[in-house]
């Protein structure tokens, strides 16, 4: 076995690879960008090493650096994890001629399956179906439009250079071929700067099950039975089971040969897994699968497998890498149970699932008991980044059947708490109490279905949790004037609407307004004293201080640098104080330094050194999350310095731009 492994990832693969290597007695070595200096996968590693600047272009996506850290520590193998050089052929090369093992299939076989075309064509020479289609070289319009035209729509383009669903478009008819086309060789070319398509049947009813294959280098491939992962958005997966409900053994028997086949059929050495799209409209039949793609690398998902089977794939992968001979037959594998994993996103369901960065102020994860499995690469206080995949966790729940299973990770679901970027992960609830989902009447199109059941559109406010919160701040602020009052001879802080404490007595009860930011709108409510219980009135409910004390409530509370944050049903909602007297001095320092309010992208850089701005004057522009930001000088002066260019990706924070103050140079 190798003595030491350099992960060439990050992040939760990176923790995951990290567990097994040094369960092997590897020592770990892992490799990471300046925004990643404090990740949780670089804490983990016995040794850890920069390789560039937070753009994956200019640091995990750099061959030579990683091999060059590689060298210098004298990496036995490196694991690439998925993603990123995961499925690079000349990374696998490059590794090779450095003298260190790739812990993956050889060059040959990730080129031969790298495009979907050419992989189609060697699928169906090794006599394994494929979907029925055109994958030629051809790529006129009129051509194609006749293909599909003898396919029969609808029909599904794709890029041949394909993957994450990009220059992919459903056709249902003929007259809307000519524009998908254009759109789909747009997309791919921006993508992958390869603008070729394939045209191919549109499945109907399609369900997503793939192979699960491992080959050594000794001429011996098993498969590792299926995965469903057909609860996918825009062609992503959301959720992924094993076995796929409604597979019967004739059926597994054939997809796994064929998979196995595909192997065969390029040499391959390692996890790999066949995907294949199923025809789902008479429930699952033998004859109605069809090769898809095969990814050659180890999967986001492979922990489902990992639970049926009580393998360890990585420990796998490394022992395969090593030489070693897989240590049992296909006869050998049963499948115990099953298992079920749901990918925790930082991302918005209720606004079209965009992503959501910031602070982790609160993360907590029920006890990974009962066949409870969480792999995360993010703790509590760590910064989600625009930077990277936002997938704060994977969920893995194992039962004996597939209804515990899905109670299981439910049950989790709800028990995880986040809080700060807004999460999927009451939506990953509703999935897995959808009533067609647990009958095992789904398909690829589920959840767009589905999306108003699953919560997936906007929600109104939840007032009841902006009262609770409200409370914790009132409370907040008792609790410092308390404080205060032991130091002080006098109360000036009785004046603030948070610290009117003053209900103490007999008689009608008192009110008083209070108001607040709830979810960052200046919101009204009404403080009413009964006696010594106050009693919070807002958006037609009232709720009392027994209520936020009651372990009851179902509430979750995680203060941030400026409030409090409730969580409640899976939903996050931010109270804050309102305070009518603040400006926001935080991008306004006195040195004249203007900082990144945010992650995002800076589009426009509007001054050069030298130049004379005013106080106000527009001085850049950052977008983040589709929206536009300026940037404005905090004082009059002369810019002496800026620190970034238009088109670079920035950090919440960042220094940008430096205004000198008007006379600094002794005028
Ligand atoms: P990518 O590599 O971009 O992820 P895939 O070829 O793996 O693209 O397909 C992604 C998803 O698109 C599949 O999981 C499936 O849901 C859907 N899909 C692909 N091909 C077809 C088809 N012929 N018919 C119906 N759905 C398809």
């Amino acid at each position: 076995m190798f003595d030491s492994v350099l992960i060439a990832n990050r992040g939760e693969i990176a923790c995951r690879v990290i567990r097994t290597a040094r369960r092997l007695g590897m020592r770990t070595i892992a490799v990471h960008s300046e925004a990643d200096a404090n990740a949780l996968f670089v804490a983990m590693a016995d040794e850890a090493h920069l390789i560039g600047p937070a753009p994956a272009s200019e640091s995990y996506l750099v061959i030579d650096r990683i091999l060059d850290v590689a060298r210098r520590t004298g990496a036995a193998c490196i694991h690439p994890g998925y993603g990123f050089l995961s499925e690079r052929a000349e990374f696998a090369e490059a590794c090779e001629a450095a003298g260190i093992v790739f812990v993956g299939p050889p060059a040959s076989a990730i080129r031969a399956m790298g495009l979907k075309d050419a992989a189609k064509a060697l699928a169906a020479q090794a006599g394994v179906p494929v979907v029925p289609g055109y994958h030629g070289n051809r790529q006129d319009p009129d051509f194609l439009r006749q293909k599909a035209y003898e396919i029969g729509y609808p029909v599904l383009i794709k890029a041949v250079a394909g993957g994450g669903g990009k220059g992919m478009r459903r056709v249902e008819k003929a007259a809307e071929f000519e524009a998908a086309l254009e759109s789909a060789q747009r997309e791919a070319q921006n993508a992958f700067g390869d603008p070729r398509v394939l045209v191919e049947k549109y499945i109907l009813s399609p369900r997503h099950i793939e192979i699960q294959v491992f080959a050594d280098k000794h001429g011996n491939v098993v498969h590792l039975f299926e995965r469903d992962c057909s609860l996918q958005r825009r062609h992503q997966k959301v959720i992924e089971e094993a076995p796929a409900p409604g597979m019967t053994e004739e059926m597994r028997d054939a997809m796994g040969k064929a998979a196995v086949e595909a192997a065969r059929a390029v040499g391959y050495v390692g996890a790999g897994t066949v995907e294949f799209i199923a025809d789902g409209r008479e429930g699952l039949r033998p004859d109605r699968f069809y090769f898809m793609e095969m990814n050659t690398r180890l999967q986001v998902e492979h922990p489902v497998t990992e639970s049926i089977t009580g393998l360890d794939l990585v420990e796998l992968q490394f022992r395969v890498a090593a030489g070693e001979p897989l240590t049992f037959r296909q006869d050998d594998m049963r499948i115990d149970g099953h298992a079920v994993e749901a990918r925790l996103y930082a991302e918005d369901p209720e606004s079209g699932f965009l992503p959501s960065t910031g602070k982790l102020w609160a993360l907590r994860f029920p006890d990974q008991t009962n066949g409870l499995r969480i792999d995360t690469g993010v703790r509590e206080g760590d910064e989600v980044t625009p930077f990277y995949d936002p997938m704060i966790a994977k969920v893995i729940a194992h039962g004996a059947t597939r209804e515990e299973a899905l109670d299981r990770l439910s049950e989790a679901l709800g028990a995880t708490v986040v809080a700060g970027p807004r999460t999927n992960a009451a939506f990953l609830k509703a999935l897995c109490e959808a009533a067609e989902f647990r009958n095992g009447a789904f398909d690829t199109g589920f959840i767009d279905r589905n999306l108003a059941l699953l919560g997936a559109v906007p929600q109104p406010l939840d007032a009841e949790a902006a009262r609770l919160g409200a409370f914790m701040l009132l409370h907040d602020e008792w609790r410092r004037l308390d404080s205060l009052q032991a130091s002080l001879t006098f109360d000036e802080g009785r004046t603030s609407p948070w610290a009117a404490r003053d209900g103490f007595q007999l008689g009608p009860p008192r009110r008083h307004g209070l108001l607040a930011l709830v979810e960052g709108q200046r919101r009204e409510m009404v403080v009413t004293w009964q006696g010594t219980e106050p009693e919070i009135a807002f958006e037609g409910g009232s709720s009392t201080l027994s209520a936020v004390q009651s372990s009851e409530n179902g509430c979750e509370f995680a203060r941030t640098d400026a409030g409090v944050i409730v969580i409640r049903n899976g939903r996050q909602t931010r109270v804050e104080p309102y305070d009518p007297f603040a400006v926001d001095l935080e991008h306004m320092d006195e040195g004249g330094l203007v900082k990144a309010p945010m992650h995002g992208k800076l589009v426009a850089v509007f001054v050069k050194p030298g130049d004379k701005v005013e106080k106000g004057q527009r001085l850049a522009i950052v977008e983040a999350m589709k929206m536009e930001h300026a940037l404005l000088a905090p004082n009059d002066g002369e810019v002496t310095e800026v620190a970034a260019q238009a088109g670079a990706q920035v950090a919440e924070g960042a220094r940008l731009i430096v205004i000198g103050a008007a006379g600094a140079n002794g005028e």
